[in-house]
């Protein structure tokens, strides 16, 4: 990974994008595509939409969802403590103990999310799992007044963000999902305009899969491609306890992920396959036998309908403070999208 590249990773991981608008997201996506891009927009949702060769055919566009999962501010009491709701698929329990950062309309704000000590806990409430009603922020305000002079209802909350290493090329941080799917679709946006494109070649971060896959869907119906890929994590099965029978072997390192299945066009997939093969990139395969979770669901179906693939992430503990990738994933997975945008044809047909 080139420098320039990891420290765009990193900065990507060091910002917040819970807020539905993710405007902090797009300044930091602007900034890295406008050396390469053609074009840039932003959509009234907060979509940056970067093109490379506008005259070009057909039109294939690359989207990662840029949001990520986080808190909103719903109340201040007396004391000062802030309760909240919780945006996007949270484990409950991941979140007891963490720092976290509250996004305010000046400083950030530092503060824990806790409940009572587990002396205090009584019997039943040990064994039942925490509500993220019952937890709440500390900002070690002194009272309500206090947390109200810098913090107002809807402010924007996140864990403590930043990456971590660990051995072996592979590292934590919350956000992966899917910071790393932005990174992957820019990067990859990157090498492709290095070489040369004859396609129309539309790269999109895209707000609010988290909440329901709706900025892939209006980024989509304005883009009207012919081809779209989404990127996204996915579990890795290299972890105790995942049952391998219904998700295949999914191992951290091994190369991104190519999905077959009902919502994954039969010739985008192949395509995929063949590129990886013929470029010596390593992949994995997953079966999905359904709609999937995530914005190739919203491409597929966008107007009268989009070749779509799905390329994937592998990523342990998502939805988690700490969901882990390996570097080569991502690198790989920035080569697969820009073999496949380079050999892209006006000629080509994905009827099925
Ligand atoms: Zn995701």
């Amino acid at each position: 990974m080139e420098s320039s590249a990891r420290s765009f990773l990193d900065t990507l991981l060091s910002t917040p994008g819970v807020s539905g608008y993710e405007q902090a997201v797009q300044q930091i996506v602007r900034d890295y595509v406008s050396s390469f891009a053609d074009e840039i927009d932003t959509d009234l949702h907060g979509n940056v939409i970067a093109t490379l060769n506008s005259g070009g055919a057909p039109t294939l566009m690359l989207d990662g969802h840029c949001d990520q999962l986080g808190m909103i501010v719903s109340h201040i009491d007396e004391a000062g403590y802030l309760f909240f709701q919780t945006v996007g698929g949270w484990d409950p329990q991941q979140l007891v103990g963490q720092r976290v950062t509250v996004w305010t309309s000046g400083d950030p704000i530092h503060g824990v999310i806790s409940r009572k000590a587990i002396h205090l806990l009584t019997d039943d409430e040990k064994k039942r799992v925490v509500d993220p009603k019952d937890m709440w922020i500390d900002i070690g305000a002194t009272d309500g007044e206090d947390a109200a002079s810098v913090v107002a209802i809807g402010d924007a909350v996140t864990v403590q963000l930043g990456i971590q290493e660990m051995r072996n090329g592979l590292a934590n941080a919350p956000a992966m999902d899917n910071r790393t799917g932005v990174w992957v679709v820019f990067e990859a946006m990157r090498r492709a305009a290095a070489k040369g494109v004859s396609c129309k070649l539309v790269v999109a971060s895209t707000v609010q899969e988290e909440i329901g896959l709706r900025g892939a869907r209006t980024a989509a119906h304005g883009i009207d491609p012919h081809v779209a890929i989404a990127v996204d994590v996915t579990h890795a099965t290299d972890c105790p306890g995942i049952d391998k029978r219904q998700r295949g072997v999914i191992d951290l390192g091994e190369g991104p992920v190519i999905v077959r299945g009902p919502n994954i066009n039969p010739r985008v997939g192949a395509r995929l396959e063949k590129i990886a093969t013929s470029d010596e990139i390593p992949f994995q395969i997953a079966a999905l036998g359904r709609a999937a979770p995530n914005d190739a669901n919203s491409l597929q179906v966008t107007r009268a309908g989009v070749a779509t693939g799905l390329v994937q992430l592998p990523n342990r503990y998502m939805h988690s403070a700490v969901e882990t990738i390996a570097f080569s994933d991502l690198n790989a997975a920035a080569d697969l999208l820009a073999g496949f945008a380079g050999a892209l044809r006006a000629e080509d047909s994905f009827v099925p």
